[in-house]
């Protein structure tokens, strides 16, 4: 299957569910000294979207992979003190060693943050993995976000200006 937001065909991945409809305008009750206003909807259907666990897992952890940046950044910073330091003790630094190690920093640095980010993506796959075996709520509902941020625009194309996660649509009153 085609992931709808990155593009790759993979297996790894899963259709999430929305519901669309029109917004056919509000009414107001009153009980009391409260008002409520309902919004009425025309349900016109639902759409299912395929979404790749990479794609859901970088919505669930997105902050991480920055963490983990800093922390390849900091360790090398250490490694690269820990060699500079005993050299500037022995007096033996000269421009080519000096050089040499800056040169080798942004090196260090790169592939410590892809080693990083490259975990990052296994542990973002096994996460979705595990939310979809335990059937979490929040993996359907997140999912569902973002295939109605997906396929919005063509829905709006056709009149459409109503949008529904699962549980929003369960929590519709039907009359
Ligand atoms: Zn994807």
């Amino acid at each position: 299957m085609r992931c709808e937001k990155c593009n790759t065909v993979t297996p790894d991945g899963q259709s999430f569910t929305f519901h669309y409809g029109k917004s056919m305008g509000t009414s107001q009750t009153l009980q009391g000294t409260w008002r409520f206003e309902y919004t009425h909807f025309r349900i016109g259907g639902s759409a299912e979207v395929y979404i790749c666990d990479l794609c859901m897992g970088r919505l669930f952890r997105g902050f991480s992979a920055l963490i983990l940046i800093i922390l390849a950044w900091l360790s090398s910073t250490i490694i690269f003190l820990a060699i500079l330091i005993p050299l500037l003790q022995l007096n033996v630094i000269d421009v080519d060693i000096g050089s040499g190690i800056i040169l080798g920093g942004p090196v260090l640095v790169a592939v410590l943050v892809d080693y990083y980010l490259s975990r990052q993506d296994e542990y973002k796959k096994n996460l979705v993995r595990r939310m979809r075996a335990s059937n979490s709520r929040r993996l359907s509902e997140t999912g569902a976000e973002q295939a109605i941020l997906l396929r919005r625009a063509g829905l709006e194309g056709e009149g459409y200006n109503a949008f529904f996660t699962p549980a929003q649509y369960n929590n519709l009153s039907r009359k």
